[in-house]
């Protein structure tokens, strides 16, 4: 039986320990933090989402007559609400310690370094343990990119990962960077009573996403009173009769902004240093582990995954590589297919995307359709109270094959899975237009925008 070492229990690490298992290897897992499930379970995607769970909460309770329920809203009770999310982690983390158990993954706590490509040292609280494997899959995740600006780190700047342990909301926060992480953060913080502003680089915040999808978002942070600047650049942050003051230039004038608290979400860096890795001579692509598609590293016998690798910083696409990894290492022949990655960002609303989005694909030389659909039309939404929202489709003109889909709406980031079935199958607007979606639905905006490329949209 091939014995792996994997390096890392976040999404990549730990999918890949039970996936070996699975397949017949004995595992060791690696982890150097107290707690399994890396950045994404312990300071990211959960603890984040928990939180948001709490502001869509109170931003209900604070409108309730309108859905003919008397109740008053006296606030937030941030503690209460930080244990809860605290509870939902440990629930989860159980979760993955059981997995770990029940599937026999041998974990070992301590940090681990590279001493030969198939050799690793953890350093435990006790005797440093050495682990020799037939096979080494690397992920170590990533980190919070920090600008080397005057004034950028603690206390004075936090990354996500204080901010999710902050004890008190702040009067006011500056949140620098207006991507994934800084909307989230918005979105939360200016539901639970904090005066939030962004200040984003680029001309739009979630500048990944589909243009339309960008300016919905900040239409609706700009009516919750949320300041976006966009086209800002921040140069230095310092700290001035008890406030921070970020200076930033915006259309070539020098501004400034004062707050209690500031965010930086400018960005994750592979986690790559102090592993050892420059010393067995691993191929690096700057600060991420260079893989071909197969997870393959350039030494043979060595795997590397998740953010470690750069690309997409993922959890969903670390889960895939993971395991894409492991299968490589016990002999079978698989390579990750990247063609359809959902992206999913998690304010309200949410924002579900997959494939092209309309610039990328015109850019691409693709003649296309686009259709849409507003959730304002669409019964269930206006049934549940929504106002805002829209699916968009983006069509191949030539072969009928849709592309692209992009939601702005509650429940974006589930609905958008039926689109990253059809892109993932190549499936056609026809197909996906003319297939029975329930009444009412919030999957219903999806079957319009369809058919609205096509010109034939029903209630539009
Ligand atoms: P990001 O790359 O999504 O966004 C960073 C933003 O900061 C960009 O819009 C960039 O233009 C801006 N920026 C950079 N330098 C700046 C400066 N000097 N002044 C002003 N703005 C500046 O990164 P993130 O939001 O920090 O998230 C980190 C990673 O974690 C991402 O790869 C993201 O995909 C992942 N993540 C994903 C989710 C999710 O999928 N829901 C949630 C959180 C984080």
């Amino acid at each position: 039986m091939a014995h792996l070492a994997i390096l890392g229990a976040g999404p990549a690490g730990y999918v890949a320990a039970i996936r070996a298992r699975q397949l017949g290897a004995d595992v060791t897992l690696i982890e150097k933090d107290e707690t399994l499930g890396g950045t994404c379970l312990n300071r990211g995607c959960i603890p984040s989402k928990a939180l948001l769970r709490t502001a869509e909460v109170a931003r209900l309770a604070a409108e309730t007559a309108e859905y003919g329920v008397l109740a008053e809203f006296k606030g937030v009770d941030w503690p209460a609400a930080m244990s809860r999310k605290n509870k939902v982690v440990a629930q989860l983390v159980k979760g993955i310690e059981y997995l770990m158990k029940q599937n026999g993954v041998r974990v070992v706590r301590g940090k681990g370094r590279l001493v030969e490509p198939l050799v690793i040292e953890v350093e435990t609280d006790g005797q440093p343990e050495t682990v020799k494997a037939d096979k080494v899959v690397l992920c170590p995740g990533s980190v919070s990119a920090r600008l080397p600006l005057p004034g950028f780190q603690v206390p004075t700047v936090l990354t996500s990962d204080e901010m999710l342990e902050i004890d008190k909301v702040p009067e006011s926060l500056v949140i620098i960077g207006g991507g994934v992480i800084g909307a989230e953060f918005a979105d939360i913080f200016s539901a639970v009573g904090a005066k939030v502003s962004i200040l984003e680089m680029l001309p739009r915040i979630i500048p990944l996403e589909d243009e339309e999808m960008s300016a919905e978002l900040a239409r609706t942070f700009r009516r919750r009173k949320i300041d976006v600047f966009v086209n800002s650049r921040v140069s230095g942050v310092e700290e001035r009769g008890g406030k921070r003051v970020v200076r930033f230039t915006q259309d070539e004038k020098e501004k400034e902004v004062e707050a209690e608290v500031v965010l930086s979400a400018v960005g994750r860096t592979p986690n790559t240093e102090g592993i050892g890795l420059a010393g067995v001579g691993l191929e690096m692509d700057r600060r991420a582990i260079r893989v071909n598609a197969r997870m393959e590293t350039n030494l043979p016998g060595v795997y590397a995954c998740g953010d470690a690798i750069g690309g997409y910083l993922l959890a969903h696409v670390a889960f895939a590589e993971g395991k894409v990894a492991v299968a490589n290492a016990v002999g079978q022949t698989k390579e990750m297919d990247y063609r359809a990655i959902p992206s999913a960002v998690y304010t309200h609303p949410e924002v579900g995307s997959v494939g092209l989005s309309e610039k990328e694909a015109t850019a691409r030389g693709l003649e296309i359709k686009i259709g849409r659909f507003h959730y304002r039309a669409a019964s269930k939404a206006v049934a549940e109270g929504t106002r805002d929202g829209m699916a968009k489709i983006v069509v191949d003109a030539r072969s009928g094959k849709i592309v692209g889909a992009h939601i702005i709406g509650p429940h974006a980031t589930d609905v958008v899975h039926e689109m990253v079935l059809a892109v993932q199958t190549g499936a056609s607007a026809e197909e996906v237009g003319g297939m029975v979606h329930a009444h009412p639905s919030l999957s219903e905006p999806l079957m319009e925008a369809t058919e609205d490329a096509l010109g034939v949209a029903i209630h539009k």
